[in-house]
């Protein structure tokens, strides 16, 4: 045996021979050790992108903000997260997020959230929204502009809020006010804006033709309609109609509570329209509740409502059930109204329709705010994938991921790089553990963080450490082109 090795041609090689193989070993290891050392690599954990259907045990390795590497090999980083046990997921992008400030994306972050959009109501200055978050946010962020807010500024609305508190919400318009509102709509959209924010439910004063015309101005800049609609099952169906004949993409938000205990029948009018080949997609948040501002016009015949409908309002500044007398009281000073009323059966259904995205509808100032702020997606995975098993981690994922990535990105290419975890994607992940995931907001308190999401990484960064917060503020804005 021995006699046998040593007639190998290894070991008649000469001491040159050796010497510049090793060295070219050494040179070879020094090469493949600088390119592949990452920035940051998120290992062992169960690696799922929605898009590709991909699911595995795997290694992240992540360089310059991106996804560049995705195998079963041991990837050397500056920082390595040991993320066994968990799924390494896309991180969540939210399309309707009012609360754009720290305070809301310190809770959405922790929620998994890595992109926050505020597409219902929307803004009525892109520039000053996008310029106002410049130098680094926690989390990714983008507006629509707003019909609501355009339509308050030319008809001159009193509301000291997001949303019409008078004219501009159930005023009628002249053909100057339209001109107004249309130019300032084209002012968003050539500086980027996202797509175009409507509430019909909000502006009550607005008539389905000029839904139509700001429907065809979003239309012919490929940007959907974001809307909050008015009317039940006829407005549904009035509202895809409007918006198939301005050749508009549109989204209805909320379908879970603007449907109530209607959503089957929305959820089919809907999927007719899909099958028709209409684009229109949706979205629900996991609550029974749903919030907005008390001086709105979804409150404007109160004072002829029976006694006991009031008990369903509570104030979220004191988090008081109201009666006829407090009701009126805070619809004259104003304030923030959560209404209670829908069963876990509508919200069910919302959930596990495979039309329907996951969006939080989010917004919290001062510590008050509704608990889908900081709760939405673990709750989807905890309580309705784990518990109940309503639908399966990959469907629930592609809700919060592919889903509204897709959505956007023929109007923001951009978004063409979010919502996968795939190499060459940008490097925004969220880590968690299946087995623990879960809400912990309440309507007292809707700002306890999400159990269960210990890393989360915006633009390959870690934003969440442990579950704890970091001062990295790696997020950026995400705009249209600009023309
Ligand atoms: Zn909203």
């Amino acid at each position: 045996m021995t006699g046998a090795l040593r007639a190998s041609p290894r070991h008649l090689r000469s001491r040159w021979e050796r010497f510049t193989v090793s060295m070219g070993l050494v040179l070879l290891v020094a090469c493949s050790g600088g390119e592949a050392r990452y920035d940051l690599v998120v290992a062992n954990g169960r690696v799922i992108d929605p898009e590709s259907g991909y699911a595995a045990v795997a290694n992240v390795g992540i360089r310059d903000g991106v996804i560049s590497e995705i195998s079963e090999r041991d990837l050397e980083a500056e920082r390595i997260i040991d993320a066994t046990g968990h799924v390494v997921a896309p991180g969540f992008v939210d399309l309707h997020e009012h609360g754009q400030a720290e305070e809301s994306y310190a809770l959405m972050v922790r929620d998994g959230v890595t992109t926050a959009l505020e597409l219902e109501v929307g803004v009525p200055d892109i520039d000053a929204f996008y310029d106002a978050r410049e130098g680094g946010q926690l989390v990714n962020y983008g507006a629509s502009v707003g019909h609501i807010g355009a339509r308050m500024a030319v008809l001159g609305d009193p509301s000291q809020g997001i949303l019409p508190a008078g004219v501009g919400g159930s005023g009628s318009v002249s053909p100057d006010q339209l001109d107004g509102i249309e130019t300032m709509l084209r002012t968003g959209l050539d500086r980027g804006a996202l797509a175009v924010g409507f509430g019909s439910a909000y502006t009550p004063g607005a008539e389905m033709s000029e839904f139509e015309r700001m429907f065809s101005v979003a239309g012919e800049y490929g940007a959907p309609a974001h809307i909050h609609m008015r009317g039940g099952l006829a407005g549904l169906d009035s509202t895809l109609a409007t918006a198939r004949a301005a050749g508009v993409p549109l989204h209805i938000v909320h379908v879970n509570s603007s449907a109530g205990g209607a959503i089957d029948d929305f959820l089919l009018n809907i999927q007719a329209a899909v099958a028709a080949g209409q684009d229109v997609t949706t979205e629900a948040y996991p609550y029974g509740a749903g919030m907005t501002e008390i001086q709105s016009a979804l409150f404007d015949d109160w004072e002829s409502w029976p006694d006991e409908r009031f008990g369903d309002h509570q104030l979220v500044s004191t988090g008081e059930r109201l009666t006829r007398s407090t009701f009126g009281e805070a619809r004259r000073t104003g304030g923030t109204v959560i209404i209670h009323g829908r069963t876990e059966e509508m919200t069910r259904a919302a959930v596990a329709s495979p039309l329907t995205m996951i969006a939080s509808d989010g917004f919290i100032e001062n510590g008050r705010g509704h608990p889908r702020t900081s709760g939405s997606f673990a709750k989807v995975l905890g309580r309705y994938v784990r518990d109940e098993g309503v639908l399966t981690l990959e469907q629930a994922l592609a809700k919060m991921t592919i889903q509204p990535a897709r959505r956007l990105q023929s109007r923001a290419p951009a978004f063409a790089r979010k919502g996968r975890l795939q190499v060459g994607m940008d490097a925004d992940i969220t880590v968690f553990d299946p087995a623990t995931v879960i809400d912990r907001s309440t309507y007292m308190d809707a700002t306890v963080p999400s159990l269960g999401i210990p890393y989360v990484v915006v633009n390959g960064e870690v934003v969440v450490d442990g579950g704890v917060l970091t001062p990295a503020r790696p997020g950026r804005g995400i705009r249209a082109p600009v023309r």
